[in-house]
């Protein structure tokens, strides 16, 4: 039998600020959010019984976006800071690091979030 696809996912809190410039709201002026993270790999099984060590994926994504992120003025970070924008740096970023991503979610609110899933065809 094909062993089921597997996929681990850690979540991550961070709080930062941001202003979108374009906006024709609220959110032009500069205010804050506690953004959530969850951030997905999959892969097979390796000879201990794992995609990746919990451990293994908090290190890389505390180090490469959490660390990078946290408290910050996300505007310092990169010119237009919407949500799709950052959850899409925040993939290069990881997979730079060598993550095999399966998903990738940005919260920006309780109630609004960004979904990533790998591009097809590449
Ligand atoms: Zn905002």
């Amino acid at each position: 039998m094909t062993p089921p696809r597997t996929r681990v996912t850690c979540t991550f809190g961070f709080e930062a600020a941001h202003r979108l410039a374009w906006h024709p709201g609220k959110c032009r002026n500069l205010h804050g959010h506690s953004y959530r993270l969850d951030v997905s790999v999959e892969g097979p099984l390796d000879a201990n019984g794992v995609v990746l060590d919990f451990d293994t994926l908090q290190d890389v994504v505390r180090s490469q976006v959490i660390d990078q992120w946290d408290h910050r003025d996300l505007n310092d970070v990169m010119d237009n800071p919407t949500a799709e924008l950052l959850a899409q740096r925040a993939w290069e970023l990881l997979t730079e690091a060598g993550l095999p991503l399966a998903a990738l979610r940005l919260w920006e609110t309780t109630d609004s979030w960004v979904d990533l899933s790998p591009a097809t065809g590449d």
